[in-house]
């Protein structure tokens, strides 16, 4: 009673389309759910997401929830996401995918979900890292473990938008560390971040996470603009 009141003078919207959502929607609206644009990567072998990394790193598969499109409902999400303090945003689209890649056995075999890390001083201000909040929602439906302190991010690399474009794969080379290999040795790892664009960052981390033994890697993202 009390939270159907609190309802009705501070309705609950969804951060997609801005309508209120009913008592039964969590977090998104289900017309949103619905409705918005999807890959169908993990169904898709070759997929174009997947040929961003050919010749570069050798991933079983990769994939993504959504079509990322300038101005169009899932670029507000990520943004209500990344910086209005929404990690629900984050955990909610992490279980509506992670129930649409128990279909495919490379994202069922995973033994631990590893989001690409956030830099320690941006985490400070955020206060979650949006990659790891879908891997909070993902752990919730696949067998895999979420672990968030395997591959970290060097605490001593500065902010990336004054330096030219090899200076910046330089830096993103080299600011990913795994401090306990063994941990990962011979693991079927699921690496997650929130948007691919060029591929540099998780091509870095898989890299990283190769040199220490690992047996595959398999990529999910919130959304790619391909
Ligand atoms: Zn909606």
């Amino acid at each position: 009673m009390f939270n159907e009141l609190l309802h009705l003078f501070f309705p609950r919207l969804c951060p997609s389309c801005n309508s209120s959502l009913f008592q039964n929607e969590r977090v998104i609206c289900f017309r949103c759910k619905h409705q918005l644009p999807r890959t169908g990567y993990h169904l898709q072998p070759g997929n174009p997401l997947e040929r961003v990394f050919w010749g570069r790193v050798p991933f079983r598969s990769a994939a993504a929830c959504f079509i990322f499109r300038k101005e169009g409902g899932v670029q507000k999400l990520l943004h209500e996401l990344k910086y209005r303090n929404a990690p629900d945003i984050g955990r909610e689209i992490g279980r509506i995918y992670a129930r649409e890649l128990m279909e495919t056995p490379c994202f069922q075999e995973a033994d631990l979900i590893i989001p690409v890390p956030l830099h320690p001083e941006k985490l400070r201000i955020r206060g979650y890292n949006q990659s790891g909040v879908f891997g909070e929602g993902l752990q919730e439906i696949l067998p895999a473990r979420l672990s968030e302190d395997t591959l970290i991010r060097d605490i001593n690399t500065g902010t990336q938008t004054r330096r030219s474009r090899f200076a910046r794969w330089e830096n993103v080379e080299s600011i990913f560390t795994v401090p306990d290999p063994e941990r990962i040795r011979d693991k079927r790892i699921l690496l997650i971040d929130d948007v691919i664009t060029t591929g540099a960052t998780l091509e870095s981390c898989a890299v990283k996470l190769i040199t220490a033994g690992v047996k595959e890697i398999s990529v999910a993202c919130i959304a790619a603009p391909l």
